[in-house]
């Protein structure tokens, strides 16, 4: 969902109080929450990545909040043999993707705090280096400059960059530009034409880390790509060579193979049909979408389409939480549709 999305159906929920009324009766077997970043640093100077991050307090709050519901967390694997069983009372299991450093760092020591199991999906061309987070090297690169020069189909597109209004436009410009108008395989070599570079604060995760988190009882590895790619976007050989292949990496790297799996973006445009044929091939239990949904006892039909809870930075309140956990806004996101799939 768009932040405007989520807006208007926080809104209403929160006008009617129906999420209250609603959650026995809509909150299904299980809800898959979704982070990214876990910080309290200011890394998004112009706000267009703020959805991404939330706080280590506010993490510390939403696990108090379900201990205090009586939710369990559970990790990816009890999450599918909860859903397979058709519970009733809903259980939560935490996810992370792209393996941001300050989930160990900053994330870690709340979750064993509360003694929560996470999964962190990995992409190991993320972790080398070799593909950069264009999101956030976008914002990096209109911060630098007074003005960007792309290389349009029907010309030179070109955008300023003076303050920060007309910085925030750029930086929203180029993402959708990257994102939609570039192949997904001249993607990275764009961004370095544009002067973009790994930065100077590493974002995420090395390999010694991520074997000391796969080592770790609360922590799941999944797999996320290897180059963090818009799957649906690819011919289906390379789609499906790039979910085996992180997975092989993961393995290799870390002693830990996978048994799930995120689709990078997780959108319409990132992952249909033919991604969640591919992932069951790829030998996955489950790969989570950032379809907005709960968990219902169908979903147990499509361990490879499986919808999740975005907490997303720019909505950092319990009431949103829960309102957004509570079933509710699934069907609201979704055209009336409790079942979420692809
Ligand atoms: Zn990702």
């Amino acid at each position: 969902m768009t932040d405007a999305a989520i807006r208007l159906v926080l809104g209403a929920a929160r006008w009617t109080g129906a999420a209250t009324l609603a959650r026995p009766f809509l909150a299904g077997s299980g809800a898959i929450l979704m982070l990214h970043r876990v910080t309290t640093r200011n890394w998004s100077p112009l706000g267009v990545n703020a959805g991404l991050a939330i706080t280590p307090r506010f993490l510390d709050a939403a696990l108090t909040e379900l201990r205090r519901r009586g939710q369990p967390v559970v990790a990816m694997d009890e999450m599918l043999e909860a859903v397979r069983a058709g519970r009733s009372h809903q259980v939560v299991a935490v996810t992370a993707d792209d393996a941001y450093l300050d989930n160990l760092t900053e994330a870690l020591p709340v979750f064993e705090a509360h003694g929560a199991p996470f999964t962190v999906y990995v992409a190991p061309a993320l972790v080398s280096g070799e593909t950069l987070p264009w999101w956030e090297v976008a914002e990096e690169l209109v911060m630098a400059r007074d003005e960007l020069r792309l290389p349009g189909r029907d010309g030179e597109i070109v955008l300023p960059c003076r303050d920060v209004g007309s910085r925030r436009a750029a930086a929203r410009r180029l993402m959708a530009w990257l994102a939609t108008e570039v192949a997904e395989a001249g993607q990275q070599a764009m961004l370095r034409r544009l002067g973009g570079t790994a930065g100077t604060t590493r974002r995420f995760m090395n390999w010694d880390e991520l074997r000391a988190l796969a080592a770790h009882p609360l922590a799941t590895l999944g797999a996320h790509t290897v180059h963090h790619v818009a799957l649906a976007r690819l011919p289906e050989e390379e789609a499906l060579a790039e979910m085996r292949d992180s997975a092989a990496i993961v393995a290799r790297e870390t002693g830990a193979r996978p048994r799930h799996f995120a689709y990078p973006y997780g959108h319409g445009a990132a992952v249909g049909a033919r991604e969640v044929e591919l992932a069951r091939r790829a030998g996955f239990a489950t790969a989570v979408t950032t379809r907005h949904g709960v968990l219902v006892p169908a979903n147990a039909a499509h361990p490879h389409a499986l919808p999740r809870i975005s907490v997303n930075g720019n909505f950092q309140r319990l009431s949103d939480l829960r309102t957004l956990m509570s079933g509710l806004t699934t069907p609201l996101a979704n055209g009336g549709r409790r079942l979420v799939t692809v």
